[in-house]
Parts: C-alpha cells; sequence; structure tokens
C-alpha cells in the first residue's frame, strides 16, 4: 500500500517509510491510499471473534500487503494483550474502556503496534547495524505509552524528553523506572524546549549521519490506524449482547463519542466506518479547546494557542489530524458536519458531570471521558446506543479524582508497581549542542 501526504507535495511513500518518517517531507499527514471495505460475511459474524481475531482483520486491510500474514497476526496478537471491554453506565450509555493496557491509557494500543512493526522491518532489512533510537517529548502520557510499547523490544532504544518537575509523580514513575532500551532525560525546562531539541534532532545532519532516528508522535500511521481496531470491539460486543438495531439501509443505531485533542482517536473511528462498520454517528467531545466544535458550527477553522484544563491531555488548540478529517471528506463542512457533531465543556462542568455520575451510577469517570459522558447525556436519543471512550484510568489522575468526588479510588497493582520502582534519568540543559553531544556519545 502508498501512503500519501495531505498536502500531496511530497511523493507517495511505502508503510515503512511512512512510519519511520511520521510526518511526510511537505509537513502533511500520511494517509493510506485506499481504504479497503471489509465483506459482509466479517461484520454478520464479528461477535464469534475473538478481539484479537476481529483485529487481524482490520489489520491485514492496511497492512496486509507490507506484512507477511504470519508476521503481522504475532505483531497484533502480541499487541492486544488486553481487552477493551464495554461497560454499562446508564440505561442506554455505554463506556468502551480503553485503559486496561501497561499504562492505563488508549494510547498503548497504537505505541505497542508501532513497536512490534518498526522491529520488524528492522529484522526484514537488518536495517542498521547497531539500532534505530526513538526520540519522543512528552508532557506526561505520552512518554509513558511509547515508554511501555517499545520496551524490551530488540534493536530500538527510546530516549523520552520531559520537563523537569512538570510532569505528575504518576506519570514521571511511568517511563522513569523502567531500565532497559528506555533512557529518561530530564530538561531543564518546558515542554516546548523538549519538543524543539527533538525537532532540531532530527535535522541536524550530523547527527542523523551518526545515528539512525526516528520519532513515535501520535501522527504516525502506525500509531494512528490501530485505534481503529477497537471501534469494531465495542461494536462486536454490543451486538453479541443484543443491544442494536439496524435500520433499511443497515445503519445500526450505535453512536461514538470520542473525548478529544489531537483527533487521531476520532479520525481512526472514521476509518472504521470506511471499512464498513455501521456507526450511525460520532460526537467529538472536546474541553475548553473548542477549535473543533467552531468550525463545526461556523465552517471557519481558527487555531489558538492551547487552554490548560482538567483534562490535560485534550489540551490542544490545533488538532493535528484535522488535515486527515478534511481529507477523508474532500474539504467538505457539509459532509463532515452530517457524520460528526460536537461538544465543548469547561472545568465546572467536568467536575459537575463526574459527580453526577458518580452519584447516579456508581461509575467513575476521569476527567476526559467525563467528557464523553456528557456529551452522550445531551445528544443521545431514546432509540440510540451510545458509548463514549473512556480514554484513560481515572487512577492516573488520583489526586484530582478524589478531590472532586471526596473518594480514595483504588491504584491499580501495575500503576502501584510503576511508582515503587528507583526512579533512573539524566538531567539535562534545555542546550542543543549539549543533548547532540549526549546523544553521540552513546
Ligand atoms: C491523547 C488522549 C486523548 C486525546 O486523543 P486524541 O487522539 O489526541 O484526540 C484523550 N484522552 C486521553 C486520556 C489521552 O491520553
Amino acid at each position: 500500500m502508498k501512503y500519501y501526504s495531505t498536502n500531496h507535495q511530497a511523493a507517495d511513500a511505502s508503510l515503512r517509510e511512512a512510519v519511520e518518517r511520521g510526518l511526510a517531507p511537505d509537513r502533511g499527514l500520511y494517509m493510506p491510499e485506499h481504504i479497503t471495505k471489509l465483506p459482509q460475511d466479517f461484520f454478520d459474524h464479528i461477535d464469534r471473534l475473538s478481539f484479537q481475531e476481529m483485529a487481524f482483520e482490520v489489520a491485514k486491510a492496511f497492512f496486509g500487503t507490507d506484512v507477511d500474514e504470519a508476521s503481522l497476526k504475532h505483531i497484533v496478537y502480541d499487541t492486544l494483550a488486553f481487552e477493551t471491554p464495554v461497560v454499562n453506565v446508564a440505561r442506554n450509555i455505554y463506556s468502551l474502556e480503553l485503559f486496561h493496557g501497561p499504562t492505563l491509557a488508549f494510547k498503548d494500543v497504537g505505541a505497542r503496534f508501532m513497536a512490534r512493526l518498526l522491529q520488524y522491518f528492522i529484522r526484514k532489512d537488518n536495517l542498521s547495524d547497531g539500532q534505530v533510537n526513538v526520540l519522543v517529548a512528552t508532557s506526561g502520557d505520552t512518554g509513558s505509552a511509547v515508554a511501555n510499547g517499545f520496551l524490551g523490544v530488540d534493536g530500538i532504544h527510546v530516549y523520552v524528553l520531559y520537563p523537569q518537575g512538570k510532569v505528575s509523580r504518576i506519570q514521571e514513575s511511568q517511563f522513569t523506572t523502567l531500565g532497559r532500551n528506555i533512557t529518561a532525560l530530564e530538561v531543564d525546562g518546558v515542554f516546548d524546549d523538549c519538543q524543539a531539541l527533538v525537532k532540531n534532532a532530527f535535522m541536524d545532519s550530523e547527527l542523523n549521519g551518526h545515528l539512525t532516528l526516528t520519532s513515535a508522535n501520535s501522527i504516525n500511521v502506525a500509531r494512528f490506524l490501530p485505534q481503529a481496531f477497537y471501534y469494531f470491539n465495542a461494536y462486536a460486543q454490543l451486538k453479541r449482547d443484543g443491544k442494536l438495531t439496524f435500520d433499511t439501509s443497515g445503519r445500526s443505531n450505535m453512536v461514538v463519542c470520542v473525548p478529544s485533542g489531537n483527533f487521531g482517536n476520532i479520525t481512526a473511528g472514521l476509518f472504521a466506518t470506511r471499512m464498513g462498520l455501521p456507526i450511525k454517528h460520532f460526537i467529538a467531545a472536546n474541553n475548553a479547546n473548542d477549535i473543533f466544535f467552531n468550525y463545526l458550527q461556523t465552517g471557519e477553522y481558527h487555531p489558538q494557542p492551547s487552554k490548560q484544563t482538567l483534562a490535560n491531555a485534550m489540551d490542544v488548540g490545533d488538532p493535528s489530524n484535522f488535515a486527515r478529517i478534511l481529507d477523508l471528506y474532500g474539504n467538505s463542512w457539509e459532509n463532515i458536519r452530517q457524520d460528526i457533531s460536537g461538544a465543548t465543556y469547561p472545568d465546572e462542568r467536568i467536575r459537575q458531570t463526574m459527580q453526577d455520575c458518580h452519584r447516579a451510577t456508581g461509575y467513575v469517570l476521569d476527567p476526559h471521558g467525563a467528557c464523553g459522558y456528557q456529551a452522550l447525556k445531551e445528544q443521545l436519543a431514546d432509540d440510540e446506543v451510545g458509548v463514549f471512550l473512556e480514554t484513560a484510568h481515572p487512577a492516573k489522575f488520583k489526586e484530582k479524582v478524589d478531590d472532586i468526588l471526596g473518594t480514595d479510588i483504588d491504584i491499580p497493582q501495575r500503576l502501584q508497581d510503576f511508582m515503587r520502582g528507583t526512579k533512573q534519568s539524566v538531567k539535562l540543559s534545555n542546550d542543543f549542542e549539549a543533548f547532540k553531544r549526549f546523544l553521540m556519545t552513546q
């Protein structure tokens, strides 16, 4: 399969090129040149397949021409070593819990898949005698998902750059206690400094002559496309439980609400529908960063500086995957509005929703999932079934959640294990020459 850039200036890339580059040379985002519709038979029997089995069918449609079947199966099965259950929260509202992976957030799926795909290419092409080095700047959650996704993967070393003192202790423990092929770099600066160091490293020809560098950010096709898997799984579970109805054109009554920041997760869901998954409608739920919401109302897209909110993994003022959504819909605002509606919530509303839901149902929402739940509460029709993506475990935000709900929620064992580990990090200034010297001597 070829991958084209949403800016249409760069040449088409192979899967391997698209994965290693992340961003296309013309600064566009890579898109697969076609999206294969899966056969009706697959949808008729999907409720009898395991998550791994159905994900393998989805993966074949994207990667089947580039990765041999046995290897792809291994990559998918190894990636999905945990479930994504659908849990009933209120009458016709369900939570798709995406927090059962190693770092308790949905980014585990994409990060684990990308690590294994990259390893496949390294082995197959005997790429580099040494190793591939993944550089990732993080303000908290991406670093842990990428570090854990790549942990113990031969031939790859990960450098996580994070701003000293600016990530929570829970987050920090998830990428500083791992050791092995993961090095945490504690930068004296802010997140933007970390990002600038990574960008400069990719542009430095001396460094790139010396080391094989690659990025693992969320726009990478190998992180982005696998997120389609769990939409199929949610559908299969609801179908199995007899919760869905269908109209004469085969459309279901399933509405999916996605708490969104960079819009990668929801875009993967849109891909799933292009593959034939009969989702009726999407809702993009935002925190106070309302750029996409305003676009849906007005047809005008105005990026803004991001605002800090309670749901901080969605604090994005210029969603990177907006380019993919536009491309998917041929730039038609009308068509986008037909498939996706929006919602935007200030922190007070998020708090209120967490309290209301906890009081009425006993379910503990995290601040991101709360945006999704609230949008379904407001927009779901009586005859529809709504699924919101619970994108992270509430214990990742324990202090906030306990403070809002007056609870003392349990910390899952695997999160406790991270927190008990010994922190190992290398302290760096925010000066590029020092970072470069460090990398050159590794
Ligand atoms: C990354 C993240 C989001 C936003 O996902 P996008 O794909 O960027 O829209 C939402 N919730 C949590 C917990 C996240 O980590």
